[in-house]
């Protein structure tokens, strides 16, 4: 059996309704082991930041979680329904693609803080210490409402993508192994927030 659709075929997929398609292309169809759970602002200023830290860990199946604020919504949510519907998600993520690692981040700037300008009054120090905090607090309640998992987090700026945790060598870029954390960082670089 031909995996192309006619024409004719796609139509009755749609019930009649004559469909187009716009967009030429092949999805993988085997399903995968999810690597990471990723839960993430939408913010496509990190887009690409985000993209490339994920690759060099070699996180190549990722469910991701994009919602505003990210980490936000398991630390300090504007609605409780925000950190259930998150937790939801990762539930999901595991039965579907037996996801045992979550990653959570926060970035600068986010407007879910007010932004580095309004809500931190343009100190890039504070809004990372602030963050590492939200960050340990995100992790708390994440493995209190799920135990069991490996729960990693990262404050991402306009430099890079900085561990909140302690990192494990696996997790370090060889190329950034050099680079000294923001102090604010260093301070408890040797605790752990999982
Ligand atoms: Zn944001």
């Amino acid at each position: 059996m031909s995996l192309v659709r006619t024409a004719q075929q796609e139509n009755q997929i749609a019930g009649g309704f004559p469909l187009k398609k716009v967009f030429p292309f092949t999805a993988p169809k085997a399903n995968y082991h999810c690597d990471a759970a990723i839960l993430w602002c939408f913010d496509n200023r990190f887009e690409l930041t985000v993209r490339n830290f994920l690759h060099s860990l070699r996180v190549i199946h990722s469910d991701s979680i994009q919602i505003a604020g990210g980490a936000k919504c398991l630390a300090s949510p504007d609605h409780d329904s925000s950190r259930e519907f998150v937790l939801q998600q990762i539930r999901l993520s595991m039965r579907l693609h037996g996801t045992t690692r979550v990653m959570l981040m926060l970035h600068s700037d986010c407007g879910a803080y007010g932004g580095l300008a309004s809500g931190f009054s343009g100190d890039s120090m504070a809004e990372a210490a602030h963050h590492r905090q939200e960050l340990q607090r995100a992790a708390d309640n994440l493995t209190a409402a799920i135990p069991g998992l490996e729960v990693q987090t990262y404050f991402v700026d306009f430099d890079g993508v900085w561990a909140t945790h302690a990192p494990a060598a696996k997790e370090e870029p060889a190329d950034s192994r050099e680079q000294e954390p923001p102090p604010q960082f260093q301070a408890k670089a040797s605790s752990s927030l999982c």
